[in-house]
């Protein structure tokens, strides 16, 4: 690996929620500066070349480590040989943080409405470790509307922080909603997926267009629905911001 371009990272510790997420703490040999909701590009060599990958970066700037919510792609280029490491292992990281994903402050608008599915949630962290630790991240009249989807509850690995984050915080608001509920025992949160209860919590706590920027972040078709949602609420295209992971591959045409 080119030391010009990449940094040297050790893997500090690691948190599996399931066969296929998982989190992961890096400390780097030199300093990483970043914006919340900033991406790092992960990258290791093997025999076939230089293998690298976006993700973004779930801790905060100012935090010592950095962190990453991942999730395997079992016929993935990187995600089979990042799911391996475990701690004192070893990869690279690019030396610039990247992405432009991060807290409208052009606009001047006061809410801000964030949409996640699963490891979407991860630059949305990233901003709000960041508040908590430094109320001049954003201005005390700020206020955040974080819903949270994913299929079952265990592929929420923050729930305990975010409530913490939002007893501390007292302009933000978090919502997790599952849409496989039958399969929570115990679920006491939202039901559905994420477009099945954005108006209602938008809505009812102002988050409407005008004085709102929204980011979606996570699963492609979340996004684009989403994203039709908004604009039919009266969301300026500007005033709506995205971070797509992947693109999904097209349909096979159908065989004559
Ligand atoms: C700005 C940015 C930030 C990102 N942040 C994260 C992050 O925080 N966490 C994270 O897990 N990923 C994140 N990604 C996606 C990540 O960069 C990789 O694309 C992903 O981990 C798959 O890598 P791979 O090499 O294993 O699979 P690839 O070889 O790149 O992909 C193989 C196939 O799987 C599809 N695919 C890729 N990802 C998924 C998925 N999650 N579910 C279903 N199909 C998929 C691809 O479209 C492709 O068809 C981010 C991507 C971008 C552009």
């Amino acid at each position: 690996m080119d030391p010009n371009k990449y940094l040297r990272a050790r893997v500090t510790g690691r948190r599996d929620l399931s066969e296929d997420l998982w989190t992961l703490r890096l400390a780097l040999d030199a300093p990483f500066p970043f914006k919340p909701g900033q991406y790092a590009t992960l990258a290791f060599e093997d025999a076939g070349g230089v293998h690298e990958r976006a993700y973004s970066i779930a801790s905060s700037p100012l935090e010592s480590e950095l962190e990453f919510f991942i999730e395997l792609v079992p016929e993935g280029e990187t995600t089979p040989t990042l799911h391996t490491l475990h701690a004192g292992d070893e990869l690279w990281v690019r030396k610039s943080a990247k992405g432009l994903f991060t807290l409208d402050r052009k606009s001047g608008h006061h809410h801000h409405l964030f949409v996640a599915t699963v490891t979407g949630v991860a630059p949305f962290m990233s901003m709000l470790r960041t508040w908590a630790r430094d109320p001049s991240f954003a201005p005390p009249e700020t206020r955040i509307l974080l819903i949270e989807a994913a299929s079952r509850d265990y592929e929420f690995p923050y729930v305990p922080e975010l409530d913490e984050l939002a007893g501390k915080l007292p302009g933000v608001k978090v919502v997790h909603a599952v849409s496989r509920s039958w399969e929570c025992q115990g679920w006491q949160g939202e039901c559905g997926r994420a477009e099945d209860i954005l108006r209602k919590y938008a809505d009812a706590d102002g988050f409407t267009a005008g004085d709102t920027t929204a980011y979606v972040c996570g699963h492609p078709q979340m996004i684009e629905n989403v994203k039709g949602m908004l604009k039919r609420g009266g969301f300026a295209k500007e005033a709506v911001h995205e971070e797509v992971y992947w693109i999904p591959a097209k349909a096979a045409p159908a065989s004559a």
